[in-house]
């Protein structure tokens, strides 16, 4: 059976009661965290969990589909940290940073778009100094948490939901938000019509 679950650098993937960590992954605190962005690979036999990746490393080039994380925000631009690039269907993990331009008038007022600590699809618009977009259906945030308490947010008919606060937030959302589809992003051309 495949597990489609992808996990992004820093996830916690399973907690060391149930599971040995095994290759990609990092224990701490009886927590198992993945430490590169790829496929949860669950060994019911041997209990350990390991995330599979690409060992082959790939440059990032304009339109190269990429996964990474908001890491801080300055000037209307965001800072992603790259943690992967999207290639005929695999992921191969990198680690590189990325602005995004973000179309904001004030500066301060990017949270509709996105927030710190968010994971995000986007495809590579410039190099030197690397440029990304996540403003197409199939991009934007994968992952992000409620601004008040921080629990990752759902989609609930069509709308980021805090279960705890009950209350919603907006983000520039990718069209398989709650459900990554680590192809979601390669496929662009085609499901546009
Ligand atoms: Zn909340």
């Amino acid at each position: 059976m495949e597990d489609k679950n992808i996990a992004f650098p820093g996830d916690i993937i399973a907690i060391e009661e149930e599971y040995l960590p095994g290759k990609n992954t990092e224990e701490y605190g009886g927590n198992i965290y993945a430490t590169v962005m790829g496929k949860v690979y669950k060994d019911d036999k041997n209990l350990v969990v390991s995330i599979i990746a690409e060992n082959k490393k790939i440059k990032p080039s304009v339109g190269s589909i990429v996964y990474g994380k908001v890491i801080k925000v300055i000037n209307k631009e965001a800072i992603i940290q790259i943690s992967a690039v999207s290639l005929n269907n695999n992921i191969y993990p990198v680690n590189i940073e990325s602005r995004l331009r973000l179309p904001v008038q004030n500066k301060n007022a990017y949270s509709h778009i996105i927030t710190l600590g968010d994971m995000i699809r986007g495809r590579i618009t410039g190099v030197k100094p690397l440029y990304l977009t996540i403003f197409s259906p199939n991009l934007g945030v994968l992952k992000t948490r409620c601004l008040v308490c921080r629990r990752e947010l759902i989609l609930r008919d069509d709308t980021l939901y805090c279960n705890n606060c009950q209350r919603s937030e907006t983000r520039k959302i990718a069209s398989d938000y709650g459900n990554i589809n680590i192809l979601g992003g390669n496929n662009e051309g085609r499901r546009e019509s």
